[in-house]
């Protein structure tokens, strides 16, 4: 799509300023994945966030939960198995009449959707019509298991809300400015053309970094940061100045670092002896990779989980964890030296920010890069957890990929354009 016709999708229909206004008015984030639905409710003129759920299990054993960050909501349900939402269409169904139910004179102005591919067309949030569901339907076979999901939550929330403005934020565009070396790989150039390329993922986490180190570390964005999303899914990103340079992630959303249940880095040799003497199918090989390798296939089947590895103590469970940290402390090595040196580290993602273990034992023997910790600081869990001596900055920030949807979904549905 040319920029002018991008342009031209984000100018919002004339009523919609107007609509951000009204009191009570509500901006819905939705984040669909295979058999889930995470929501977020935000006061549309902040976005001030109000509540946030979700059901998981769709079309299986469902359950829901949902609460308040002023605390007044702290719900949980579960169905009987086969009673609860079939598709995500009831899911979403079941969402708005609960929300209408807590927050009476509920009026959603504005729907933002985490899409996790945007291809070569989207390197920024877009306003979705039929068009643009098109092309993003095109590139399902790049993200097999995301992207579909991702569009019937997008589906769900067109037949629900009608003519509300709904907009997509993409996982790849913070990446689509990555330099050629970062976009290939070694294969012949027809297939780089076909879009064989190393996209990356996490991009709103990594935006949402970036704007939180703009505001409160200008020195320190403007120089070369490495931030470790690390969560079940987990991936890093070389910044320089604030814009990607390099990711872990590349095609798919397997690459990289070990996850819960994927693999990371792999061998492609590997691939072609489970097919080849193995007789693996494609979709016995993508169940494995994504579904039963990284922490949970290491661990000997125990758990993707990191606190139940962590309490575990079990060989398998240690050296799965090991496993985890090598992988990381290589990639900072490789991707520091992409940078030519390193100004600040930022870790961030469910693991990342929670478990001060794992910093530490990430973070140890890297005086050589100028990384120093500190010990009590990272135990309670401060923002800075390098020490003053320390001349590679060491940060610990919460990620808000919702806050980062809704911000993108209230400038371009309201704005007509990014700010
Ligand atoms: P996310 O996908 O970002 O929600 O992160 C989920 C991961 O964070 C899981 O592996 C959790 O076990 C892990 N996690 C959450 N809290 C903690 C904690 N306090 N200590 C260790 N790991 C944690």
């Amino acid at each position: 799509m040319s920029t002018a016709a991008l342009l031209s999708a984000r100018i919002a229909p004339p009523t919609a300023a107007a609509a951000r206004r009204r009191d009570g008015a509500s901006l819905l984030t939705l984040n669909a994945g295979s058999s889930s639905i995470k929501f977020a409710l935000f006061a549309a003129d902040g976005p001030q966030l109000g509540i946030v759920g979700q059901i998981e299990g769709i079309g299986a054993t469902a359950a829901f939960h949902a609460h308040s960050v002023d605390g007044r909501i702290d719900e949980h349900h579960a169905w009987q198995d086969g009673h609860g939402p079939i598709d995500h269409a009831d899911a979403l169904t079941w969402i708005i009449a609960w929300l209408a139910q807590k927050q009476p004179g509920l009026d959603v102005v504005a729907v933002g959707h985490r899409v996790v591919h945007g291809g070569l067309a989207y390197a920024a949030p877009v306003l979705i019509d039929d068009d643009v569901v098109n092309r993003l339907a095109q590139l399902e076979p790049l993200a097999p298991l995301h992207q579909p999901h991702n569009l019937a939550g997008v589906a769900a929330a067109r037949a629900a809300f009608g003519r509300v403005p709904q907009v997509a934020c993409f996982d790849t565009a913070f990446h689509r400015d990555h330099p050629f070396v970062n976009d290939t790989f070694a294969l012949p150039r027809e297939l780089y053309d076909a879009g064989v390329r190393r996209y990356g993922f996490h991009g709103l986490s990594y935006e949402y970094i970036a704007l939180r180190l703009r505001e409160s570390f200008p020195m320190h964005v403007a120089g070369r940061v490495l931030v470790a999303h690390l969560g079940n899914g987990a991936s890093m990103c070389a910044m320089r100045d604030g814009r990607s340079v390099a990711s872990t992630m590349g095609f798919s959303a397997l690459d990289g670092l070990p996850m819960g249940t994927r693999c990371g880095q792999l061998d492609p040799g590997v691939l072609l002896y489970l097919m080849q003497h193995e007789g693996m199918r494609p979709e016995q090989i993508a169940e494995l990779l994504y579904k039963r390798s990284g922490l949970k296939g290491l661990s000997g089947g125990l758990s993707h989980d990191m606190r139940t590895l962590e309490a575990a103590g079990t060989r398998e469970a240690d050296e799965a964890i090991d496993y985890f940290v090598f992988r990381i402390k290589r990639e900072i090595g490789g991707l520091a030296a992409a940078l030519e040196g390193l100004d600040a580290v930022v870790f961030t993602g469910g693991i990342g920010e929670n478990s001060a273990r794992i910093r530490a034992r990430v973070l140890q023997g890297m005086a050589w890069l100028g990384i120093e910790l500190d010990e009590a600081r990272n135990r309670a869990g401060d923002t800075v957890i390098s020490s003053t001596r320390s001349r590679v900055l060491c940060l610990r920030i919460p990620t808000d990929e919702e806050g980062m949807i809704a911000r993108h979904t209230l400038e371009v549905a309201f704005e007509g354009a990014r700010a």
